[in-house]
């Protein structure tokens, strides 16, 4: 039997595809066939290559440079994409960014950075987005969450906050968009092999190793798999979950 997800020519917009879970997500869905805009911050270099190496392979693939924080820029590029395109099928909240540090520690960087990018860069997008699904009664949105949104982790109180309030967002619209026919999902990813990640690796890895039951870390493509099947025809029947992609982190 073979599979047929219907990502075929639908329209879609991954946030922070520039690099990391992002650029796995963009190479995903586009090799099945969607026409993927991607958003980057500053990366100008990585998300030409990831539109090159892209196009080079016969996807439709492009870029905006758009930081998730602005809400007017938000607006206006997913405003060029719908009108470009036709419509906006599909929602992949990536982009986000991580500042550890205990909590007397933390400046008000520390909080504003996160919580501006992971939680107010999730509204300026998915408000954006949201009345081109609901003119067509049709959408899939997926947000990327953490296993730090349900789960203590020392040096995280920004980040889970930034996280459990995404599970939190997710589950509300899920309620809010259900009877205009969009569903809306979350995948909490464990502990990845991105740059995000590389500094909790470097510091803690023997500890935070021996929290995940499958003794090893994640690879962005199979959090790309997670998202594949949230944004694929054989998830249409589901709807406000958060999916944990983390190897069995802290189960033990
Ligand atoms: P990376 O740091 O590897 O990549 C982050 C991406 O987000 C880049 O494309 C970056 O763009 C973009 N980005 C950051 N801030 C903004 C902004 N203000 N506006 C637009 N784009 C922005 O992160 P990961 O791939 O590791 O993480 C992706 C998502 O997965 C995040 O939401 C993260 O919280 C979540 N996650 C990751 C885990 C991990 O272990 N890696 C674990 C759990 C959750 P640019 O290249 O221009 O900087």
């Amino acid at each position: 039997m073979e599979l047929d997800a219907g990502l075929a020519g639908k329209v879609a917009i991954v946030t922070g595809g520039s690099r990391g879970i992002g650029r796995a997500i963009v190479e995903l869905l586009a090799a099945e066939g969607a026409d993927v805009t991607f958003f980057f911050r500053d990366n100008a270099d990585a998300a030409r290559t990831v539109v090159a190496t892209n196009r080079a392979a016969g996807r439709k693939v492009s870029s905006e440079q758009v930081d998730v924080r602005d809400s007017k820029a938000c607006a206006a590029a997913v405003e060029r994409v719908a009108e470009g395109k036709g419509r906006v099928d599909l929602l992949v909240n990536n982009a986000g960014i991580i500042r550890d540090n205990p909590l007397s520690a933390m400046d008000d960087d520390d909080v504003a950075l996160v919580l501006e990018t992971n939680v107010g860069g999730v509204f300026n997008v998915t408000r954006a987005v949201v009345p081109h699904m609901i003119m067509r009664r049709s959408g899939k949105i997926i947000n990327l969450s953490s296993v730090a949104g349900e789960k203590g982790g020392r040096g995280q109180t920004n980040y889970a906050a930034s996280k459990g309030a995404i599970n939190a967002f997710t589950r509300s619209l899920a309620v809010e968009l259900a009877p205009r026919k969009i569903t809306v999902n979350g995948v909490a990813p464990g502990v990845i092999e991105t740059e995000m990640s590389q500094a909790v690796r470097d510091l803690a890895g023997e500890s935070v190793m021996s929290r995940i039951l499958l003794r090893r870390y994640g690879k962005p493509e199979e959090i790309a798999h997670a998202v594949w099947f949230l944004a694929s025809r054989y998830a249409d029947y589901i709807t406000g979950q958060i999916i944990a992609v983390d190897g069995g982190f802290k189960m033990e």
